[in-house]
């Protein structure tokens, strides 16, 4: 076969985990390429909070709190069940936090650990004092050049006014009003307007946090090692030679271009939430990509170019659920990652009915809508009703703190379509068509928990989980307070998702495995163009990107012949 390039490694989409395994393969000796569909890289890693969960960690063991390979595969047996198989678990423990070692004294890769507690935080081998998630160290994106017009910029949800980065920590700091908080925006602002040379350039801000750090020091290491980045690339098939992945077809400049991968084609191409086709054939109804909050060129491509070659798919029906807030004429929604703690707003679906407990991690909180005893047909879309006193405190997705942001500043259309506004609780239920005696009486109830601390439904505030988040100067729960101040508010919210997570079944070592179980010679898959080596949960925050990237270092290993777990 004639090829048009050559290399050892291809990677097929440039998110955390695909140019992690460029950089290893590198670092190992090899070439790597990576092909990047859109004119932008970095996908929906760069979009995101940038964190990884990474368990027993060196910086987790530098922590107060440290951790044990023992502990970490405790606690993910039980929050994750037997699902998936013991050996990609354990694949997952010893190798993730040498891959951030490797990455760390190799590369401008660095992150820090954070005291952000595990998402079931009270099962065994839980750590409710956190040090699992670690968030990418913040980077001037000057070490970019000229990659940084490219750099996917991150998520609206995650800038403040549009404009202004943070990191997790000081985001963290102002949704809880934390002791000192108003010091953290003028820091946050500062930063922003003291970079003189960044001003005359123009808006982008170049001090880059979560997603966007964690690309970009990728990004910095890749161009040290000069590793190339195609972008406006798609992957359009796999080249297939005697049962073996010689390479890919790979569109570029209007060309095909037959690419020849000596050691193994990596897919890091995210799933399939932005085809439309693929959710209405595989997720539960009803589903649509504008409810989305992940990058737009996810359209299951490596999936379906896996398949075609016999790769085995499963958990094709589940996503990284999140209720996510859509108006008019914005690309993609507000997904409430956190807001869901703060006191005085409840869930309700139409019938004014809570059916969950809105503090839990967000994919439980997504996936209630579709799960709901009383079906979809009230569930979705939802309302998250809250008052006065919550509207003026704190952030909601497109809302900031009313304090900072009135509803004079929302824009005109808005109200009676995103959100209602009402000055009674029966007025609010008639203007959001929900069922006012069902309204009045969950407000009733959350006003009598506010007071006695206990939610006797669904437990919200229980889990060291839930409170931290809360707002701890609210007693005696900090995630529950009354909802009895006029206005009041209704926003409507829907069943998002922050990207697919079933595909491409794989083993310990991210080759794409055949329904007979065995293994496509050089065909590795990470990511949400996996089959989510989770499982159906998020142990913590970072539990998307923290595996991503620790099986783009372990498919990098395999491929080039080393081995990946330290001592094992
Ligand atoms: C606002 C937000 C915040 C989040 N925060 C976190 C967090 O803090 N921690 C965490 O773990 N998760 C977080 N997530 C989820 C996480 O970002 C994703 O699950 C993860 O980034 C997916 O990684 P991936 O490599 O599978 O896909 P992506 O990062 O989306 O990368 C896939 C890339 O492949 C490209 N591609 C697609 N098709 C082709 C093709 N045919 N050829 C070549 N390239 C192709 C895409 O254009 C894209 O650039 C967040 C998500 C959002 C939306």
């Amino acid at each position: 076969m004639q090829f048009d390039h050559s290399t050892d490694v291809l990677v097929v989409g440039s998110g955390g985990g695909a140019l992690t395994t460029a950089l290893t393969a590198s670092l190992l000796g090899a070439d790597a390429l990576v092909v990047e569909k859109t004119e932008l890289y970095g996908g929906t890693s760069a979009n995101s909070g940038g964190n990884v969960w990474i368990p027993n960690s060196h910086h987790t063991n530098a922590s107060p709190y440290p951790d044990s390979r023992e502990k970490a595969l405790e606690y993910l047996r039980a929050s994750i069940g037997n699902t998936v198989p013991l050996a990609t678990l354990e694949a997952f423990v010893d190798a993730a936090p040498a891959m951030l070692k490797f990455l760390e004294e190799r590369s401008h890769v660095r992150f820090e650990a954070r005291g952000y507690c595990d998402y079931y935080p009270e099962l065994p081998g839980g750590k409710p004092e956190g040090y699992r998630t670690h968030e990418p160290v913040p980077l001037h994106g000057r070490h970019l050049g000229g990659d940084l017009v490219t750099l996917r910029p991150p998520h609206h949800s995650l800038v403040l006014l549009g404009r202004y980065s943070w990191t997790n920590l000081e985001g963290t700091a102002l949704l809880t009003q934390a002791p000192g908080w108003q010091w953290t925006v003028v820091r946050i602002m500062g930063r922003y307007w003291l970079d003189i040379p960044g001003r005359l350039r123009g808006r982008r801000n170049r001090y880059l946090t979560m997603g966007s750090a964690l690309i970009a020091r990728l990004r910095y290491s890749l161009n040290d090692r000069k590793i190339p980045v195609w972008l406006q690339s798609p992957l359009v098939e796999l080249i297939v030679e005697n049962g073996r992945v010689r390479g890919a077809v790979v569109e570029r400049a209007g060309r095909r271009m037959l690419i020849e991968a000596r050691k193994g084609v990596v897919m890091g191409a995210g799933g399939f939430e932005h085809n439309r086709e693929m959710r209405e054939r595989y997720l539960p109804q009803p589903t649509s990509g504008d409810w989305s909050a992940s990058s737009t060129g996810n359209t299951g491509d490596a999936i379906r170019a896996g398949m075609a070659i016999g790769g085995a798919v499963s958990l094709m029906d589940h996503a990284w659920w999140i209720p996510v807030i859509c108006a008019p004429g914005v690309d993609r929604p507000w997904a409430l990652f956190a807001e869901r703690s703060s006191p005085g707003q409840v869930i309700v679906d139409q019938r004014g009915l809570r059916f969950t407990n809105e503090a839990l991690p967000y994919l439980e909180c997504g996936e209630a809508m579709y799960r709901a005893p009383g079906g979809t047909a009230k569930t979705i879309p939802s309302f998250i009703v809250f008052d006065a006193d919550f509207r003026r405190k704190y952030p909601l997705g497109c809302f900031g703190p009313g304090a900072m942001f009135p509803d004079s500043k929302m824009p005109p259309g808005w109200e009676g379509t995103v959100y209602f506004k009402a000055n009674s609780i029966a007025e609010l239920a008639a203007k959001a068509g929900i069922d006012p005696a069902g309204l009045a009486e969950t407000v009733r109830l959350n006003n009598e928990y506010a007071r006695t601390g206990k939610d006797l439904e669904f437990r919200r505030g229980d889990s060291a989980y839930d409170r931290y988040y809360g707002d701890a100067r609210v007693k005696p729960n900090p995630c529950i307070a009354p909802i009895a101040k006029p206005p009041y508010y209704a926003v409507v919210i829907r069943p998002g998702d922050t990207g697919t997570n079933g595909g491409l079944v794989t083993d310990e070592y991210a080759r794409v495995l055949r329904d007979s179980g065995e293994p496509i010679e050089g065909l590795y898959a990470i990511g949400n163009t996996a089959s989510c080596v989770m499982g159906t949960k998020y142990p913590g925050a970072g539990g998307t990107i923290g595996p991503c990237m620790t099986f783009g270092f372990v498919a990098a290993h395999h491929a080039l012949g080393q081995p990946a777990f330290g001592a094992r």
